[in-house]
């Protein structure tokens, strides 16, 4: 059974003036427990609305979430609690999510005692706990976020989402703000701390590069739709969509020292005016003029692997 199945009409983005932006539409998406989807896609494409559409912290204005195959919208008392807890989020700047005045013993306590999940005698150990398992000892306890560095604070933020036990993690660019060797590290975290815990990942990134080693599966993302969808290594080795074509052109080798994701030729056309047909198609080398009118839909090509491009039909 899916962990969370998410099938939406329509995510509703910032409303600019009158109009109503889709930032996400028609993206429909199945996780099964224990399964680590990474949702890759350059920035503005609609991917981190879904990641808080997905935790609850975005509504969305059509479609359905749902989690352990139960519809949240119609969840109440214990279920509902269930999901709140059992879906929490790490996001991509630790900086801004982690309160500046407030001890590192404060912020990992909250969830315990705001969702009453440990008595007060019971929460230094919790804490201490908390920090061990991501790698940090009891003396950061009384430190506040500023004193500790970049790294060491988005282990804070893993920590503190892992508080209130949760099966799920929406994690939303956690490593993008990091230098390259402390990505790699808190990557391993996450890889260790899934293996641990039997954790579901929904790994949200820009980069492919990141998602490549601990995801099962890679979603593409472009213009608030999915465009392709496989195993990592069928992304990978036999991408059959332009567009991920064009993203894996630009993941940089590992022997170079920074990542820099250079946009593919052409700028992302606007969500509030979408080009017609497919919204690829004035960046695509292979647009044809079918491209310019009709929009493609997603259909397996092969065992799990899915795509929308007309080139699959030639
Ligand atoms: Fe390119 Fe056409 Fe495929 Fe869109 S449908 S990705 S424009 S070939
Ligand atoms: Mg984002």
């Amino acid at each position: 059974p899916g962990a969370l199945e998410k099938a939406m009409g329509a995510v509703t983005g910032k409303p600019a003036r009158e109009r109503t932006v889709h930032a996400v539409n028609g993206v429909s998406l199945a996780i099964a427990r224990g399964e680590v989807v990474g949702l890759v896609g350059e920035s503005g494409c609609g991917k981190s609305t879904l990641g808080r559409v997905v935790a609850g912290l975005h509504g969305a204005s059509s479609g359905e979430l749902l989690y352990q195959g139960q519809d949240v919208a119609g969840l109440s008392g214990r279920a509902r609690r269930d999901y709140v807890l059992g879906v929490q989020m790490v996001f991509q700047d630790p900086q801004a999510s982690l309160n500046p005045r407030q001890r590192l013993r404060q912020i990992l306590a909250e969830p315990l005692a705001v969702h009453r999940l440990a008595p007060a005698a019971q929460l230094d150990a919790r804490v201490d706990a908390a920090l061990a398992e991501v790698g940090l000892s009891a003396e950061y306890r009384q430190r506040l976020p500023h004193q500790i560095s970049g790294g060491q604070r988005q282990r804070i933020g893993i920590a503190r989402a892992l508080m209130v036990a949760p099966e799920f993690l929406v994690c939303d660019e956690p490593v993008a703000a990091l230098d390259v060797s402390i990505q790699a590290q808190v990557i391993n975290l996450f890889m260790e701390l899934r293996a641990q815990r039997q954790l579901t990942y929904l790994f949200i990134s820009h980069d492919l590069g990141v998602v490549r080693h601990i995801s099962d599966r890679v979603a593409i993302m472009y213009l608030g739709k999915i465009v392709e969808i496989a195993p990592t290594a069928q992304v990978f080795a036999h991408p059959q969509h332009p567009y991920t074509q064009a993203l894996l052109a630009e993941v940089p080798d590992v022997t170079r020292r920074k990542r820099v994701f250079t946009p593919i030729q052409g700028e992302i056309p606007s969500p509030l005016n979408p080009p017609p047909g497919c919204t690829f198609h004035p960046r695509c080398p292979h647009a044809m003029e079918r491209c310019k009118r009709e929009e493609p839909q997603l259909r397996e090509i092969a065992p799990g692997h899915h795509a929308a491009c007309h080139l699959l039909d030639e």
